[in-house]
């Protein structure tokens, strides 16, 4: 089932938490929701899956409007809100079972269905616990659970790794990975790696607007429309080396020239390169280059240059 998000624009009193939002989410695709805290994820996913409803634009689920069809998307949707509200009173095993019964999973199957469940997130040491009982990540597992019970076809987790330690991390990834082979997975996260390593998509939100769209590579590319080099250089004294560097300025390439502990980025101007001129100036002044490396741009650098302002 896919997802259109149009126009969507969610105000609390005077404030835009999401301002004339669009995107599209495929069949098949994980997509990846960044942004810093405040931007207006949980906001989206709320309307998404019908809890919240928009003040304009509107949003279909598998060609339906949230506005005319709330009952019949929430029954296709699977939801991990954030902070994960549970039952805590209820044996994990009851819960699963009051789950599938709002559901409407039929009696014949219900038992099947909840032992999957259990299977499937890891929850067999303990079903029978009370969830108040279970430790943060086990909680995060029964809210997965709750949230895969009805088989929906689109699965909307707010921060689902949220709260859980790095080998269980690595297991939900695997999950969330497996599951989005074949159902429309919408994730938010703050863990960037985690967004890199789940999602063919990544969406960053920044105050209420969407500020990139695309894979990680294709981020990353984008911001790297600047070239910053890592260099070494020895044999000569390092405040010349440095004015040095600085003066390539002139040269129409470089950008600027930063220095410490006796190594200095040069930053190129967009769509140049200052390698040649890095190395002849070391020819020239019979200075030796030791280290000449293009620094790779990661996702936690586009994020902040994203959302900074
Ligand atoms: P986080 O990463 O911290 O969970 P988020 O990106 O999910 O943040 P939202 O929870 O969507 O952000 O909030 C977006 C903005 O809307 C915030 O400024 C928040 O204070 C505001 N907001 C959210 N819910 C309400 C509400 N019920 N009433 C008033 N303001 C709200």
């Amino acid at each position: 089932m896919d997802i259109v998000v149009r126009n969507f624009t969610k105000k609390y009193g005077a404030q835009k938490a999401v301002d004339n939002v669009s995107f599209d989410v495929k069949t098949g695709e994980v997509l990846g929701f960044l942004g810093p805290n405040g931007a207006g994820k949980t906001t989206t996913m709320k309307a998404i899956t019908c809890f919240l409803a928009p003040n304009e634009g509107d949003i279909q689920v598998g060609g339906m409007s949230i506005k005319d069809n709330p009952d019949e998307i929430k029954r296709n949707i699977g939801y991990l809100p954030e902070n994960n509200p549970l039952y805590n009173d209820m044996p994990v095993i009851d819960y699963l079972y009051f789950v599938a019964s709002l559901h409407r999973i039929p009696k014949e199957v219900i038992k099947d269905k909840i032992l999957e469940m259990v299977n499937l997130c890891g929850l067999e040491g303990e079903k029978h616990k009370k969830i108040s009982e279970l430790s943060k990540g086990y909680k995060q597992r029964v809210g997965l659970a709750q949230a895969l019970i009805h088989d929906p076809k689109v699965l909307v987790l707010d921060e689902p790794t949220a709260g859980l330690d790095p080998n269980q991390i690595m297991e939900i990834r695997d999950l969330i990975r497996k599951i989005g082979r074949e159902k429309t997975v919408i994730l938010s996260s703050h863990i960037l790696a985690e967004v890199e390593a789940t999602c063919d998509r990544i969406l960053i939100i920044n105050k209420g607007k969407i500020v990139a769209d695309g894979s990680s590579g294709q981020l990353r590319k984008q911001a790297q429309g600047r070239e910053i080099l890592k260099v070494t250089i020895e044999g000569g004294d390092v405040n010349t080396v440095f004015k040095a560097l600085q003066e390539l300025n002139n040269t129409e390439l470089v950008d600027f020239v930063s220095k410490s502990d006796g190594q200095f980025e040069v930053q190129s101007k967009p769509d140049t390169s200052s390698r040649r001129d890095v190395f002849q100036l070391c020819v020239d002044k019979g200075w030796y280059l030791t280290e000449l490396t293009p620094t790779e741009t990661k996702l936690e650098d586009v994020f902040r240059e994203l959302t900074m302002n």
